[in-house]
């Protein structure tokens, strides 16, 4: 009965590109089938009539074709679901992420997201640089029939760049920062089958709440994570408008920490499948340690979903009792291992030996935060989506 407690009562997935979708509907709440009544209003709105309540889903930019909604719905051991044939009016463009965003020329302001407090102020880049991606040494290795001419040469970035990493930015340490930044050396001991080295790390912390933003990457140079970090256009109104809507005007309307985290990386995993076209990612600790192998599968997915603890509002004229609309939203769809799971070794041994997979490094408590994210997508799904071979199914809404 565990699973029931925690899959949520509805759940809706449409498929833009296929032009489909299902309902589920919890087993306790759908009754027997003729209780459940399905129709789409005004082209935009799914309501979904169960013995008990009214679910309203807002669609954005798709209608239902009726027809699919006058379905009878399938019963399993777990509950009622239906097919249902979707049309596209207007496809729901991806959010891009703060590194897709950021522009020459342009001022920006780096706020810490855990408190909110600006830790660089009217930052101007002249030059805003894509680093080579994460398994870039590898690929020169296989290309060149000479040794790697990079090898041990970092990228750094001068006064006024901004290097964009996978996950990170890399700016130009400057005597503000001092103000704002508090910096901890953590001696890391790293074993070699020739030898055993040890070397230290700089972890880089926001001064008012202790959070760790970043690192040092040398004594000039800083990195910051994009999990960790807002990133404030000027107030002159001159940047980018899509950008604002990113980011929290005040304190009450300020994205919790959890759907920060999910909105973020799954905008950049979908930047990073459409320009490099890669889709499974091995995301790493700081030191290269892999804590979650996913594996990017659907980009083009709308979600909604009614927790169990719906709060409802009674309707003067409606009986049985209308729920609060649910807004479908857009999502992707992954696969994933964690790799604490012993039971998964061979495959995760196998990952980490290939160099197609993607390494995405994040600081290890976002690693933490995204494994808790995760395995609560999975445990809210309907059981029979939750498995997708061996692979745990989850979806991270953008
Ligand atoms: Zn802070």
């Amino acid at each position: 009965m565990e699973e029931i407690s925690q899959q949520d009562i509805l759940f809706l997935e449409l498929r833009q590109k296929l032009q489909r979708g299902i309902l589920f509907i919890r087993r306790d709440i759908a009754g027997v089938v003729t209780d459940v009544k399905i129709e789409s209003r005004e082209d935009s709105i799914l309501n979904i009539q169960t013995p008990e309540q009214i679910y309203q889903v807002m669609l954005p930019g798709v209608g239902l074709v009726e027809a699919s909604c006058q379905k009878i719905p399938e019963i399993t051991e777990h509950g009622s679901h239906i097919r249902l044939c979707v049309r596209v009016n207007q496809p729901l463009e991806n959010a891009s992420s703060v590194i897709g965003k950021l522009k020459v020329m342009e001022t920006y302001s780096f706020l810490c997201q855990s408190c909110g407090c600006t830790v660089l102020q009217d930052r101007v880049f002249k030059r805003v640089l894509p680093l080579p991606n994460g398994n870039w040494n590898a690929l020169v290795d296989d290309w060149c029939c000479h040794p790697d001419p990079f090898a041990n040469r970092k990228l750094l970035p001068r006064d006024e760049d901004c290097l964009l990493g996978d996950t990170y930015i890399l700016l130009a340490w400057d005597s503000s920062c001092e103000q704002t930044l508090t910096q901890h050396a953590k001696s890391i001991n790293k074993d070699s089958q020739e030898q055993r080295l040890s070397r230290q790390r700089v972890s880089v912390a926001c001064r008012h709440c202790c959070t760790t933003l970043g690192e040092e990457i040398t004594s000039g140079v800083l990195k910051l994570y994009i999990t960790e970090i807002l990133v404030e256009p000027s107030k002159d109104g001159k940047c980018d408008e899509t950008l604002h809507r990113l980011l929290p005007k005040s304190n009450s309307t300020r994205l919790t920490r959890q759907r920060f985290l999910e909105q973020t990386l799954a905008s950049r995993l979908v930047e990073l499948s459409s320009t490099q076209s890669i889709f499974r990612f091995s995301l790493q600790n700081p030191d290269g340690k892999a804590i979650i192998l996913l594996w990017l599968l659907n980009t083009d997915t709308l979600v909604a979903s009614f927790p169990d603890a719906v709060v409802s509002i009674v309707a003067d004229d409606v009986h049985p009792e209308s729920s609060q609309p649910c807004q479908a939203v857009g999502a992707v769809k992954v696969l994933y291992f964690l790799c604490s799971d012993s039971k998964h070794k061979e495959i995760i041994d196998v990952w980490e030996k290939d160099i197609s997979v993607h390494p995405l490094l994040l600081p290890p408590s976002s690693c933490e935060e995204l494994q808790t994210l995760l395995i609560s997508s999975t445990s809210r799904l309907p059981p029979l989506l939750r498995y997708m071979n061996s692979y745990q199914v989850a979806y991270m809404r953008m």
